[in-house]
């Protein structure tokens, strides 16, 4: 991008305590790896351009706005306890247990996603980076998902105080569908969230269906396109490239929010998507393009969201930031990185790219057939609210 565009990004030790411990994929060492290579690409090197920017206290009534009292406080019972449990705010289980100190990080990402957000709102920054941010499935009254508190819902609600008639499209490309945000604003048109993910026929949540539209006044405001396992690179873009650019010319959006989340990546451990680094670089530039075409001032916040390879994680982050800002990414990771990453025990290769994905043969028919009715659904769906 220009020099006139002012990117940061929020790197800070303590999202490393982000950790639910006992071998959990949730775990320190996901962000590890990413932490160091984005350091070393976009923040000690100088000709990036890129600031860093630490968290801002915020005001705690936006917290309130996205989830309940109730919850707040039995959350922060816990975490004070760091033991016990509350299933009917989804607290306690295998993949939200309790530990001791939870709610303090908690509130530490959305301190992070707030303060990005502002500044963005703002004009400090055009594009902001949260590595530890886009904590989806959390709603207003139920930790999901591994996410406590939904520091995307609380953004929102941090915006929407700053100019009430915000146009915010949120696009989220985790490798799960992002509901716990589609469900907060499923009645607002004033957001429109854009899903793409693996279909929630074979994984969690079980939701993000092409008939799923929003209701009221948001009917037409939520967009869904699932793809079935094994998709690989081509075929995931064909779909992305079918649906993104239309919606974005279509809504014009004043400010825009990115889930990144790692873990479509074909070497993570919890999904059957087959994305490389190329897909991930391919998002950033076509939001890019189209933030560049239509947005007088360019504002985009992106975040992490999941991943639980370290390895797969740092790559996809490293080259969606690079497609989204334009920053040329070396071919191999710097030496210091790996030295890093072997002394924290993870295992590196230097490429910082991947070999495009190719299908699996037995299933292309079965994919491609799956995905086009997917697209085919989206757009019966959708076309009374978008030419597409
Ligand atoms: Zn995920």
């Amino acid at each position: 991008m220009s020099s006139t565009i002012n990117q940061g990004i929020l790197l800070d030790d303590t999202m490393l305590s982000y950790d639910f411990g006992n071998g959990h994929v949730m775990n320190a060492e996901r962000l590890l790896a990413a932490y160091h290579l984005l350091e070393k690409i976009y923040i000690t090197n100088e000709e990036a351009e890129f600031q860093l920017i630490t968290p801002e206290d915020y005001d705690r009534k936006y917290l309130f706005k996205a989830h309940t009292r109730n919850y707040i406080e039995k959350f922060e019972a816990l975490s004070q306890q760091g033991k016990g449990q509350a299933l009917e705010f989804g607290l306690g289980t295998p993949d939200c247990p309790i530990w001791q100190g939870m709610a303090n990080i908690s509130n530490f990402v959305v301190k992070s996603t707030v303060t990005l957000a502002k500044q963005i709102y703002n004009g400090k920054l055009n594009i902001g980076f949260g590595l530890l941010g886009g904590l989806h499935h959390a709603t207003a009254a139920e930790a999901s998902g591994f996410c406590y508190y939904n520091d995307i819902n609380v953004a929102v609600q941090r915006l929407k105080a700053l100019n009430p008639d915000i146009r915010i499209l949120y696009v989220d490309t985790d490798l799960h569908h992002g509901d716990g945000v589609q469900s907060t604003f499923y009645q607002d048109p004033n957001i429109l969230t854009i899903s793409f993910h693996e279909s929630g026929k074979f994984l969690f949540p079980g939701s993000g269906f092409p008939l799923e539209i929003g209701e009221k006044d948001g009917e037409g405001y939520s967009v869904n396109l699932p793809f079935y396992p094994y998709t690989w690179d081509e075929e995931y873009q064909h779909g992305f490239d079918q649906v993104f650019p239309i919606l974005f010319e279509q809504y014009q959006p004043d400010f825009v929010i990115w889930q990144a989340g790692g873990d479509a990546h074909i070497k993570d451990p919890l999904g059957h998507l087959m994305l490389t680094s190329h897909t991930y670089r391919h998002i950033g530039a076509q939001i890019r393009d189209q933030v560049l075409k239509h947005m007088q001032v360019p504002k985009v916040l992106m975040l992490g969201g999941g991943g639980y390879n370290p390895y797969s994680n740092a790559k996809s982050w490293s080259n969606a930031l690079s497609g989204l800002t334009g920053v040329t990414l070396p071919d191999r990771g710097p030496e210091s990185w790996i030295i890093q990453c072997k002394s924290s025990g993870i295992e590196v290769n230097p490429s910082l790219q991947d070999t495009q994905s190719t299908p699996i043969k037995e299933d292309v028919d079965q994919i491609t057939t799956g995905n086009a009715e997917y697209l085919a659904q989206l757009k019966s769906h959708l076309t009374p609210y978008f030419s597409l």
